[in-house]
């Protein structure tokens, strides 16, 4: 293990002293409140909780992980942002990807003036190549992304290659499982006591059904955990996001029971899709989508768009392919019947 991390945190940011809010300077809740400035009508009067603790209670007792370990972002998007600003000095430090990926890891680099080194995922079989990507690493190097499951291929790379990273590189290793829901192996969150460099960024926009609230996780070191605390805006997750989360949390069972459906409905759809002969093959997916390559992408996909299906064309990123997300019974059935059409 060679990962230091004052070595490798932006010097303004190691030194920031960061705003102090009024919740932060009183966080009791009984009291008259003639602190903040607010309104004292109304139901959305009061700023929320610039710490999520109820949130991140009940969160950490679901993935038996400590709330110093939580951070909630205002979507991925946010936690992928301050993950920059955190460690990556622009015009100066680069990051490595491993295409093809999300593209909020290339976007948000470039939004902070971030080097991107692209090391490709092996063809066909989508796993990491690791001594490419051990070969990559300089000096600047502070971030490598892995997607996993990955998007938009659907599989996961082996966890010894990520392994091998975590315990190579003085660097945050982001390990993206926005679909680890629907995966059939469990979360890395357990090895984030054998790795101070691991940063696990989850989200409750796919399984949990709130892509419409706007809610991120990064799991990781509490030191890690407090720069992000340090740096994010006071109160960035709203009131009625928090609250949409929580009952979200105290519903599980039908957590379990969407997922359980979506689960079901993929098997049908890949059933479905084999009997077609348009259909050259399905990549195997631990998500809630599909990657399927077909005869001629562009073609296959405007004519579902003229039959109102909407998917999307990855023609771009893997030859032919189209990415099919799982819809309810009835969206799935119309998928069908569309695809049988063309
Ligand atoms: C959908 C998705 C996310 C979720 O982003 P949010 O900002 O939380 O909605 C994150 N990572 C990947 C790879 C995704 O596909």
């Amino acid at each position: 293990m060679i990962f230091n991390l004052e070595t490798i945190v932006r010097k303004n940011i190691l030194s920031l002293k960061p705003y102090s809010s009024a919740r932060d300077e009183f966080s009791g809740k009984d009291g008259v409140f003639l602190d903040a400035n607010e309104n004292p009508f109304g139901e959305l009067n009061r700023y929320p909780d610039p710490y999520q603790r109820e949130l991140k209670q009940n969160l950490g007792q679901l993935k038996k992980i400590s709330s110093e370990n939580v951070f909630i972002g205002n979507g991925s998007d946010e936690v992928i942002d301050l993950t920059y600003r955190i460690f990556c000095e622009p015009d100066k430090d680069n990051v490595i990807i491993c295409p093809p990926t999300y593209g909020m890891y290339e976007v948000s680099a470039n939004i902070n003036d971030v080097a991107i080194q692209k090391v490709d995922l092996l063809p066909e079989v989508f796993q990491l190549d690791t001594d490419k990507i051990l070969a990559a690493i300089n000096k600047n190097t502070k971030l490598i992304f892995v997607c996993c499951p990955n998007n938009p291929t659907g599989n996961s790379v082996k966890w010894a290659d990520i392994k091998k990273i975590l315990e190579n590189f003085n660097g945050i290793v982001v390990v993206d499982e926005a679909y680890i829901d629907f995966a059939s192996y469990q979360s890395l969150i357990t090895q984030l006591p054998n790795y101070s460099n691991l940063l696990i960024m989850q989200t409750f926009s796919k399984a949990w059904g709130l892509a419409g609230a706007r809610v991120g996780i990064a799991y990781a070191d509490a030191k890690i955990i407090s720069l992000f605390n340090k740096v994010k805006p006071p109160y960035n997750v709203s009131e009625l996001n928090q609250k949409a989360v929580l009952k979200a949390l105290d519903n599980y069972p039908e957590f379990e029971r969407m997922k359980e459906i979506i689960l079901k409905e993929k098997e049908l759809i890949i059933n479905k899709l084999k009997e077609l002969p348009k259909v050259k093959k399905i990549h195997p997916s631990e998500a809630n989508f599909l990657l399927v390559e077909v005869e001629n992408a562009d073609k296959i996909y405007n004519e579902l768009v003229a039959q109102k299906i909407i998917t999307r064309n990855r023609n771009n990123v893997v030859k032919n392919c189209i990415r099919i997300t799982i819809g309810s019974p009835e969206e799935n059935q119309k998928l069908i019947e569309a695809l049988n059409k063309i």
